[in-house]
């Protein structure tokens, strides 16, 4: 605390970020990144973008990432808003659709620790919906409150961060008509989606909901799927009006937030799909092999549909360090 600090800033509860070692003895597990490269198509546009105008300010629509982006999702580019990271893009959303100090934005029981320091920050209360029996996140409970007039909107993950729960869309249509009766916004944070088993063609996506749910904002990240957690890449999808509000919270705060050399880079990442296609391959069937073994050493364990899983252990720390060490 200091003198110095407005009131607000002495209220804030910041996001604390996952650790990034400095040194690399052992395989690093936390923030979830990509165990495998990006593109070589990737490193070679940053290469010659590095070499390009960096003189000049970047695009601060990113019109031919936007085009880019709705070319592999089947929109137009008015659909598409991008930004610094799904973070900045998550956060933008907030005061861009949830109401300060009015009703609370659901979001559930547990879920990624960013959306309450976003909602302190833009003094927006919440309510956290506790996840059913199997850790699921559970559509009844969203359905009542936004029904009985409780709630300003909703944002959950899909999956779900820690749990790596998928909801199946099926679910989410349940939540979306209740939020679209009271014409609010249902945002849906699928940063890891990718990694959901037979995904390729985003058979899972709330994608394919946007042409019929005006009030859906899909949140996606190039930090996972795209191995460029360190470019800062991150996007949202919905109709229209919902991108013009995201647009005018970025030109409230910053103009341009994507780098030229970010803007290249994510170009080439979108357009090669049979690179990453292979690698989500490979880290499905890693999870299979880590889960099915974590089982056999007395672990229970979620089915995830993400790259991570959410494992508890039903024997002491000891009796695992003898089944570890026998193995
Ligand atoms: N949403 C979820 C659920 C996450 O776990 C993360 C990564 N911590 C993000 C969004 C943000 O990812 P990024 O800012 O790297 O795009």
């Amino acid at each position: 605390m200091s003198i110095y600090w407005s009131k607000k800033t002495k209220d804030l509860l910041p996001y604390v970020p996952g650790e990034q070692p400095k040194d690399r003895k052992f395989i690093k597990l936390n923030t979830n990144e990509n165990p495998y490269p990006p593109s070589p198509f990737v490193i070679e546009a940053i290469k010659k973008a590095a070499l390009e105008n960096l003189r000049l300010y970047p695009d601060p629509d990113s019109l031919k990432l936007c085009q880019a982006i709705a070319e592999r999702y089947g929109l137009n580019e008015n659909q598409v808003f991008t930004g610094n990271g799904s973070d900045e893009v998550l956060a933008f959303s907030f005061p861009a659709f949830f109401e300060a100090k009015d009703k609370p934005l659901l979001f559930p029981d547990i879920t990624y620790s960013f959306y309450p320091v976003y909602c302190n920050l833009f003094d927006i209360s919440c309510n956290l919906i506790p996840l059913d029996k199997d850790y699921k996140i559970d559509r009844g409970a969203y359905v009542k409150e936004i029904l009985n007039d409780n709630s300003t909107g909703v944002i959950f993950p899909n999956p779900n961060a820690p749990t790596g729960i998928l909801l199946p869309l099926s679910e989410i249509i349940t939540i979306a008509e209740a939020v679209k009766k009271k014409n609010q916004v249902l945002v849906i944070d699928e940063a890891y989606i990718a990694f959901a088993e037979g995904d390729t063609n985003n058979a899972f996506s709330a994608v394919s909901l946007i042409k019929d749910f005006p009030n859906i904002l899909v949140v996606r990240t190039m930090s996972k799927e795209f191995s460029l957690a360190g470019l800062r890449v991150g996007y949202a999808l919905g109709n229209e009006e919902l991108i013009q509000a995201l647009k005018r919270v970025k030109d409230s705060f910053n103009s341009y937030p994507m780098d030229f050399l970010a803007q290249t880079a994510a170009v080439e990442a979108i357009k090669d799909r049979d690179y990453y296609n292979g690698n989500n391959k490979k880290i499905i069937a890693t999870r299979k092999k880590v889960n099915d073994e974590l089982s056999l050493m007395g672990f229970s364990v979620l089915p995830s549909d993400a790259n991570f899983i959410f494992a508890s252990p039903s024997k002491s720390g000891k009796s695992l360090h003898w089944i570890i060490f026998l193995n």
